[in-house]
């Protein structure tokens, strides 16, 4: 579903954990954190951005290299 969000809004918001800026993936629903080494993806719900860490899942490949 895509994702509608205000481009000013979208401008000023950046990921609480690592203070980045997002990119939108209108496919997922999700702002994606543009900073690598953090990468957390955060929900919108009904064009909210869920801003919280607990809300986020991780991007990286860094669970699959667990075993
Ligand atoms: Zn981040």
């Amino acid at each position: 579903m895509p994702v509608n969000l205000d481009p000013d809004l979208l401008s000023i918001l950046v990921c609480p954990k690592c203070r980045s800026e997002f990119r939108v993936d209108d496919e997922a629903s999700e702002l994606i954190c543009t900073n690598a080494t953090c990468a957390l993806a955060y929900p919108v719900r009904d064009d909210i951005p869920v801003l919280l860490i607990d809300e986020a899942r991780e991007t990286k490949d860094a669970e699959a290299s667990e075993n």
